[in-house]
């Protein structure tokens, strides 16, 4: 696993500059959650971070290596989304193994570790299921899982429970910081729910049109939010 370093990131699109240069670092093996509201960049973000997008200006480093001009494959960086797309027409061992495949793997390594990821997410007695005999909340462990077979060098969510019911959101919550413990990995985890930023992270870090207007633990937040904006949106009396 490893760090992640955003040194002044300037992204626009077409004249419009979305992300305004923001710079950030994530330890190795920290918990950051991005919260803000709706368009604000956050997706956008995580984007740039995995190599989805090309920054307009500024640099990207995971551990001491410069990887803004490196193809997401080359980052090792592993994106969970809200929506699952798992492959309906495979079971879950193979919705597991088929990106392991591509990387032309040998099958007993395959095996290991879609054995590894199926025991940390309690997916052992599901793998050869299709996805539409899941529920959703065994479907998000699934693309989870897809994610952990690929030993990335660190995780990014995108809102990844927003599909879910409350009673399930607050399960899976529970499955991906356990898992963060298990794994020890870095992690930036999108979301606009205040609740699941303020049990979840190490930090957190506010975003709005574009800018970070705070970084800190959740109780630096809640206790001295540094503006109206942050006051409003952490939930804190200011
Ligand atoms: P969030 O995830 O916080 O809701 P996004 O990162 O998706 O916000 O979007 C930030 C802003 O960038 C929005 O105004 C959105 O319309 C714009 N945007 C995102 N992607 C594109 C794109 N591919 N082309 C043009 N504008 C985009
Ligand atoms: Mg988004």
């Amino acid at each position: 696993m490893a760090s992640l370093s955003i040194d002044h990131v300037v992204k626009n699109f077409g004249n419009v500059e979305v992300i305004k240069d923001v710079s950030l670092k994530v330890k190795d093996g920290e918990f950051v959650v991005l919260v803000g509201p709706s368009g604000c960049g956050k997706s956008t973000l995580l984007r740039l971070i995995a190599g989805l997008e090309d920054v307009t200006k500024g640099d990207i480093f995971v551990g001491d290596e410069n990887v803004t001009r490196r193809s997401p494959a080359q980052r090792r960086i592993a994106m969970v989304f809200q929506s699952y797309a798992l492959y309906p027409h495979m079971s879950v061992r193979k919705n597991l193994a088929f990106g392991l495949e591509n990387l032309r793997m040998d099958r007993k390594e395959i095996n290991d570790r879609v054995s590894r990821a199926a025991d940390m997410l309690g997916l052992e007695k599901l793998l050869d299921r299709r996805p539409k005999a899941l529920s959703g909340g065994q479907r998000q462990r699934v693309a989870i899982g897809r994610a952990i077979v690929r030993e990335p060098s660190m995780f990014l969510f995108d809102e990844p429970l927003s599909n879910l019911d409350a009673k399930l959101r607050v399960q899976t919550r529970g499955e991906i910081i356990k898992l963060h413990r298990q794994l020890k990995s870095t992690m930036v985890y999108v979301t606009h729910d205040q609740v699941e930023a303020m049990t979840m992270a190490d930090r957190i870090v506010v975003m709005h049109d574009g800018i970070m207007e705070q970084v800190g633990t959740p109780l630096e937040l809640f206790d001295t939010p540094a503006n109206l904006f942050v006051a409003g949106f952490i939930g804190s009396p200011k």
